[in-house]
């Protein structure tokens, strides 16, 4: 039997809504500008362009309700408010209407944003891995069973930073639907159980500042919330 040269770092995990057991997480997918009014506030055609997709690392994972240091190396650092889909099983090249089957539950979660580094990576054609994928960059709430969610083509969602309503959209204005997005995705990469996406925010997106609180909900899910240290 081999043996690691060092203890490998603990499995991520997220906390399930109804039980002890925790979903472990493999991979974090993201979509680019999945809600028209936001791909517009971002300088792009919602009209013309299929979903695109992005990564962060299963490690970039905060938990809800907890406080985090401020990111390094950023002047502006965005909340974007996202539906979270939590996939329970391996899906390869699938159709629309097989990905249903696939969701194991769903959450909220806040995909934050390097915003100045984004832009600077765009103009660059330049990867947005410091943008996007940095410590601490998804805080994502508890998962619910898909079993007890009553819709994901409806719902409004939220971003509230110190109390303030900052984003407030409605799952319904997603230009791809959830099951669209895994179906698209399926054909880049084989989904896996642990497998989450991050679904794209609505409009609204917005700075932070060290000493913030930022929440984001969605209705009928647990919030994905967290302070940052001031
Ligand atoms: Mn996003």
């Amino acid at each position: 039997m081999s043996q690691f040269v060092f203890p490998p770092a603990p499995q991520t995990q997220l906390p399930v809504i109804g039980q002890s057991a925790t979903f472990p997480v493999r991979r974090i997918y993201c979509v680019g500008q999945n809600y028209r009014a936001h791909a517009r506030e971002m300088g792009s055609d919602p009209d013309k362009a299929p979903p695109f997709f992005f990564s962060k690392p299963a490690s970039a994972i905060a938990q809800s309700g907890t406080r985090l240091i401020f990111p390094s190396r950023t002047q502006n650092l965005h909340h974007e408010a996202e539906l979270v889909v939590a996939i329970g099983a391996t899906a390869q090249n699938i159709a629309p209407d097989q990905a249903f089957d696939t969701i194991w539950g769903v959450a909220a979660g806040n995909d934050l944003t390097r915003r100045d580094l984004q832009a600077v990576a765009k103009k660059a054609g330049r990867p947005w891995d410091m943008a996007k994928g940095f410590d601490q960059s998804a805080v994502i709430g508890a998962i619910t069973p898909i079993g007890q969610v009553k819709s994901l083509e409806t719902g409004r969602i939220t971003a509230k930073v110190n109390g303030g309503l900052r984003q407030d959209g409605d799952l319904g204005d997603m230009t791809w639907p959830v099951e669209d997005i895994i179906s698209h995705l399926s054909r880049y990469v084989t989904l896996m159980a642990g497998d989450l996406i991050m679904t794209g925010t609505p409009e609204g997106v917005g700075p932070l500042q060290p000493g913030d609180t930022c929440v984001v909900e969605i209705d009928g899910l647990a919030p994905a919330e967290f302070a940052y240290l001031p």
